[in-house]
């Protein structure tokens, strides 16, 4: 059974999500996760700041120009009035859930809650419109399935075991719709897999059920061989390895979620890219083989703070290390790059919530300095036999540029450079037109 995955923007309007049955092939048994139609977990992430500050009237207006959309949408998108009267209550209920919050102590939860909108949202519609056309399908309510646990990890086996019977319940349907992005955390609530999430959902399905393929559709036409939103004359990449592709999407290709590649990764799930709006290209392929020789592709991450500390007593001395790492696990802060030297110990992260509290610890083992605004650019391929000079070629295009850290050898397929963000859109182009 495939997963396919359709984006926002896949599903942006009333024609593209007619268009959707040009792609789902409804005489196939699979499972289709939808995200917010483009623009709306934005528009939601809006109304919960408005609720958060205080401004209810904010909010309400807020609220009424999406709700209006959504009127407008369902307008376009049936033809009968009972699958319009039916989506009708569906937008009263949300729209309502969403003014209802204004009567609420406002926290964290309850704007959880409201971002989960977009996507029951999108999901309902879909489900109702297929109604309408009739074609057999089933909704299934993600919160029924997907969990994360008490370290916001999702749970795979709980997808597996709470999944399965759902779908066993219905062997006459092929078709199952289920929203991306949300989850319930270990308390129950209502929570999300993060911005981007609905990839993930869709990789996490994909291990829970073992399924035989998974499919991202988006709109482009697979990942590219550098953030096409910087760079002209990007390329798509027919084939990736997990780990190029895990690689890529950590450091900022927007294309896949950070956490996406994992699921899929361990269950050895092949994961295509590939383009709603032009269903016919190859786009990419994920799987466990990588190409051997090639650069791959060029992403960068920005928010990128760099975390120096100069300690000329304690650095050599064992256990050094450890005492570092462990401020950083106190305060529960991934690194992403880090480089030694004799004296001293450069460390990247992009969570400032506990810079204080962390840098406050490191000023026990020596001067601290810290680096805001840096980005890191990741050049991804197979370095291992290094006869092609890569790393030579990476670091010669860049050589008119000041760079804070490089990180080589911590796998096969990474070299990273800290820049900068200044200096990103300019690393990009010159690393582009020397190594493609
Ligand atoms: P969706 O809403 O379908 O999830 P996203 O906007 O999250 O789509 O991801 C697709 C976008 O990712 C593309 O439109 C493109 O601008 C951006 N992107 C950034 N880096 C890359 C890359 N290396 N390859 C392809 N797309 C990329
Ligand atoms: N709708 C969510 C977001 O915009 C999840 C997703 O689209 O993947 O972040
Ligand atoms: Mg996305």
């Amino acid at each position: 059974m495939k997963v396919l995955k359709f984006g926002g923007t896949s599903v942006g309007s009333p024609a593209r999500m007619k268009k959707l049955l040009d792609i789902i092939n409804p005489q196939e048994r699979q499972i289709v996760v939808l995200s917010a139609m483009s623009g709306t977990t934005n528009n939601l992430v809006e109304i919960g700041q408005a609720y958060l500050a205080g401004d209810k009237a904010k909010a309400a207006n807020l609220i009424q120009i999406l709700k209006e959309k959504y009127e407008g949408i369902i307008k376009e998108l049936y033809s009968k009035d009972e699958f319009y009267e039916q989506a009708k209550g569906v937008i009263d209920h949300h729209f309502g859930l969403l003014s209802s919050l204004a009567n609420d102590l406002f926290t964290t939860i309850e704007d959880k809650i409201i971002l989960a909108q977009g996507e029951l949202l999108s999901t309902t519609l879909y489900h109702i419109y297929l109604k309408e056309i009739g074609v057999p399908s089933v909704l299934l309510p993600a919160l029924d399935f997907m969990k994360t646990d008490e370290d916001s990890e999702p749970v795979v086996d709980y997808i597996t075991s709470h999944l399965t019977p759902r779908l066993d319940k219905h062997p006459e349907v092929n078709l199952f719709i289920t929203q991306g992005f949300i989850c319930r955390n270990s308390f129950g609530e209502i929570d999300n897999l993060r911005r981007g999430g609905s990839d993930y959902t869709a990789s996490l399905i994909g291990a829970g059920i073992r399924s035989e393929e998974v499919q991202i559709w988006t709109d482009i036409d697979g990942m590219h061989n550098n953030d096409p939103r910087i760079v002209s004359n990007t390329k798509p990449i027919a084939q990736l390895s997990f780990d190029e592709a895990a690689e890529l999407a950590y450091f900022g290709a927007k294309i896949l979620h950070p956490q996406s590649v994992f699921p899929a990764q361990k269950y050895k799930i092949p994961v295509r890219l590939l383009n709603t709006m032009d269903p016919q290209a190859a786009g990419t392929l994920i799987t466990n083989t990588s190409e051997k020789d090639k650069i791959k592709s060029i992403a960068a991450k920005d928010d990128i703070t760099a975390i120096k500390i100069h300690s000329s007593r304690m650095l050599l001395a064992h256990g050094f290390l450890r005492r570092v790492f462990e401020v950083f696990e106190r305060y529960r802060t991934s690194i992403d790059m880090i480089t030694t030297s004799e004296v001293a110990v450069s460390l990247t992260i992009d969570d400032t919530t506990y810079l204080g509290e962390i840098t406050k610890e490191l000023a026990a083992f020596g001067t601290v300095e810290v680096d805001v605004n840096h980005t890191i650019i990741c050049v991804v391929g197979d370095f291992a036999a290094e006869k092609n000079g890569y790393a030579a070629r990476v670091l010669d295009a860049i050589k008119h540029v000041p760079v804070r850290m490089i990180s080589y050898g911590g796998s096969d397929h990474n070299l990273s450079l800290l820049v900068k963000t200044e200096e990103k859109t300019e690393v990009l182009r010159s690393l582009h037109s020397r190594l493609f």
